[in-house]
């Protein structure tokens, strides 16, 4: 298994490390963030501005 094949991110609403393979993600600005959880992605959601960074 190749280590960093699964790179982390980070869930910007939480603080949760997030594996990219996470189904829940939303693309803003270009990017893409992953969330531990649908709960945390409807809150970027809502107001993704406040957490892109
Ligand atoms: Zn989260």
């Amino acid at each position: 298994m190749v280590f960093g094949l699964f790179s982390k991110q980070v869930d910007p609403i939480c603080g949760m490390k997030v594996s990219k393979d996470s189904q829940h993600k939303s693309e803003y600005n270009g990017k893409t963030y992953y969330f531990c959880a649908l709960n945390c992605k409807q809150t970027f959601d809502k107001n993704p501005e406040k957490y892109a960074k």
